[in-house]
C-alpha cells in the first residue's frame, strides 16, 4: 500500500506569551490510504493550538457535539492552571502566602504530584518553581532583557526555587507552599496533561480510534480504518523551514518533544532558550536539541522530555538508559545530527 501524507502539519506557537512560547515539534501524520472520512478538529488551547483527527465516532456523537466537549475540557484546563488567568486555581495558589494547606482540584494536585515525582527523577532539572529564573531570563510575563543577568542576580533567583518546597497533598486534594514567594509554572507539563485530559473525554464518549495533538504532544488511540497505525513524525530540529527527522508508529501512546531550536532570543550574538537549567541558573545550552519521549501518559512524557532537555546530551542520554525511558535524542554534530534512541522507543525510519 501506498504511504501518504495525509495531515497536515500541527505546530503550535501563536503568542509568544509566558509559559507557553515554546515550541514544539513538529508533528506530521502520515497514513495509509483509508475510506472513511476522518472528523478533524482544531483550535486554541492553553496558548498553542489543538488539532485533533477521529474516527467512526458513535452514535450520538457528531462532530459538533465533539467539538463542543473538546472546547469545554480546554477551557476547564484553563480554569485550574493557567496563569494568564489571574482567578485560575495555580493563579490563586500562587498569590496565596499562608503556609497551611490550599485546597486545589485533584486534577491540580495529580499534575504537580507527577511535576515532583519529574523533578526528583531528574536531580532537579525539570522544576516547575523555576519561575523567578524565567522572568530574570526574560521569559516570563516581562519584556525581554536585552543585558545578561548577572551573577548575583541568577543566584538571588536560584535561593527562590526548589520542587521541595511545594507539598501536595492527594486526599483531600491541596499544595502548601514550604517556603514564603513559591510559585508555580505548569507550563512545561500543562500541554501533556491537556492531551490526556482531551484523550480522556474522548474515550469517555465511546471515541476509540484517534489522535490529539496540542503543542506538539500527542497521543493515540486505536488505528486508522483498516487496522492502519498512526504514523507520526518527528521534526527536524531547525530554526528555518520544516521537514521530518524520523517517522515512528505510535499505538496507543502518548509522546511529548522538547525541541530547543525555535524558541530563544538572542544577546550579544548568542542564543538564549527558554529552558533554563535551574541547577546553574541558566538556559541551556548544549548540543543536544530535540528530546522525544513515548509514554502511557502524555503529562509525564511532556514534563520527562523538558528534564531530559535540560539534563543535555550525556547526562539525558544515561537517565534515560538507567531508567529504560523510550526516549529518541538529536544530538548536533560537526556535520549534521546524531540520533540516540533509548528504551523502548518504537522503531522509526529516517528520513534524510
Ligand atoms: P519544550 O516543549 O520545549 O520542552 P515546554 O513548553 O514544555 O518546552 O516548557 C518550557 C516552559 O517551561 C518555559 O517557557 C518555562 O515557562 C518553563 N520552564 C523553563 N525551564 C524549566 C525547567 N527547568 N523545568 C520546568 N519548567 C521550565
Ligand atoms: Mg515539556
Amino acid at each position: 500500500m501506498m504511504t501518504s501524507v495525509d495531515n497536515r502539519v500541527r505546530t503550535g506557537p501563536l503568542s509568544p506569551v509566558r509559559g507557553f512560547m515554546c515550541l514544539l515539534a513538529l508533528l506530521i501524520l502520515v497514513g495509509c490510504g483509508n475510506d472513511s472520512a476522518p472528523v478533524r478538529l482544531q483550535g486554541k488551547a492553553i496558548g498553542t493550538t489543538y488539532s485533533i483527527v477521529a474516527y467512526g465516532l458513535p452514535d450520538g456523537l457528531d462532530a459538533q457535539k465533539m467539538h463542543q466537549g473538546v472546547e469545554q475540557v480546554v477551557a476547564d484546563v484553563n480554569v485550574v492552571m493557567s496563569l494568564f488567568k489571574p482567578d485560575s486555581e495555580l493563579s490563586r495558589f500562587n498569590k496565596y502566602d499562608g503556609a497551611d494547606w490550599f485546597p486545589v482540584s485533584k486534577e491540580l494536585a495529580g499534575v504537580v504530584r507527577t511535576a515532583k515525582t519529574i523533578s526528583l527523577l531528574t536531580g532537579g532539572a525539570f522544576d516547575i518553581t523555576v519561575a523567578p529564573l524565567v522572568n530574570l531570563w526574560g521569559f516570563g510575563p516581562e519584556k525581554r532583557p536585552n543585558k545578561i543577568p548577572t551573577a548575583g542576580q541568577i543566584k538571588n533567583a536560584q535561593a527562590e526555587i526548589g520542587a521541595d518546597f511545594v507539598e501536595v497533598r492527594i486526599d483531600p486534594p491541596a499544595l502548601r507552599k514550604l517556603k514564603q514567594g513559591i510559585s508555580i509554572d505548569l507550563a512545561a507539563i500543562a500541554k501533556g496533561y491537556c492531551v490526556d485530559a482531551v484523550s480522556g473525554w474522548l474515550k469517555d464518549k465511546g471515541v476509540s480510534d484517534f489522535m490529539v495533538e496540542i503543542g506538539g504532544e500527542i497521543r493515540t488511540a486505536g488505528t486508522k480504518p483498516g487496522d492502519a497505525p498512526w504514523l507520526i513524525g518527528v521534526e527536524k530540529p531547525v530554526a528555518g523551514g520544516r521537514s521530518v527527522q524520523a517517522v515512528i508508529e505510535l499505538n496507543g501512546k502518548a509522546m511529548a518533544t522538547s525541541g530547543d531550536y525555535r524558541n530563544y532570543f538572542e544577546a550579544d550574538g548568542k542564543r538564549y532558550s527558554h529552558i533554563i537549567d535551574p541547577v546553574i541558573g541558566k538556559p541551556i545550552s548544549h548540543n543536544l536539541v530535540s528530546v522525544s519521549v513515548v509514554e502511557d501518559s502524555c503529562t509525564m512524557a511532556d514534563a520527562l522530555v523538558t528534564g531530559l532537555m535540560v539534563l543535555g546530551p550525556e547526562q539525558g542520554i544515561n537517565l534515560a538508559e538507567k531508567h529504560k525511558l523510550s526516549a529518541f535524542f538529536i544530538v548536533r554534530t560537526e556535520d549534521g545530527f546524531a540520533e540516540t534512541a533509548t528504551g523502548d522507543f518504537p522503531q522509526h525510519k529516517a528520513m534524510k
